[in-house]
């Protein structure tokens, strides 16, 4: 699925109706750019769940929790990372429910990653050309809620 966002309320918006009705468990791979707007996906996600804390990019910190929305989010950025140090996080633990309370986990620069879960959206966002940007959006092994799908055609 491919979407055209206008601006960057465009892509928040996205965002929010992923943070309103995912699943716990429900994880993100956020692929694009820098600046391409994975970060303002994050923070429309964060609205969505009903969380009030900034979102802020965790280039430095690597992983950003989350636990005030309506289930926890694990923010993470994996831009500064090697194979080995990726390796060596054990982002598993996240989004296998076990040490994690199960959330929603978005990893921004998941290119990165060296393993993946058995079910993911993948999310690859684009400049237009003309300042706006475009997001893909495809399922893997899993399904986008009909009220995801709903919310972006009323936007
Ligand atoms: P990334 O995390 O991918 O590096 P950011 O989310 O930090 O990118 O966004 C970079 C810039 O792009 C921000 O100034 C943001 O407001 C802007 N932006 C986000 N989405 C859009 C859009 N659809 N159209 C125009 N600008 C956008
Ligand atoms: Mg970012």
């Amino acid at each position: 699925m491919k979407v055209h966002l206008t601006n960057a309320e465009a892509t928040q918006n996205l965002g929010v109706a992923l943070g309103l009705f995912l699943n716990p468990g429900s994880v993100i791979l956020l692929e694009g750019d820098l600046g391409a707007g994975k970060t303002t996906l994050v923070q429309g996600i964060g609205l969505g769940l009903g969380i009030t804390d900034p979102i802020v990019s965790p280039t430095f910190t690597l992983i950003n929790e989350y636990l005030e929305g309506r289930i926890p989010l694990y923010h993470l950025d994996l831009y500064r990372l090697d194979s080995g140090e990726v390796t060596a996080l054990n982002i598993e633990s996240y989004w296998e429910g076990i040490e994690f309370t199960p959330g929603i986990v978005a990893i921004e620069w998941s290119e990165r990653l060296t393993y993946k879960p058995n079910s993911y959206f993948r999310i690859y966002l684009s400049n237009t050309g003309d300042g706006a940007r475009f997001a893909e959006l495809n399922p893997y092994n899993c399904t986008i809620k009909q009220e995801i799908l709903s919310k972006l055609n009323s936007q």
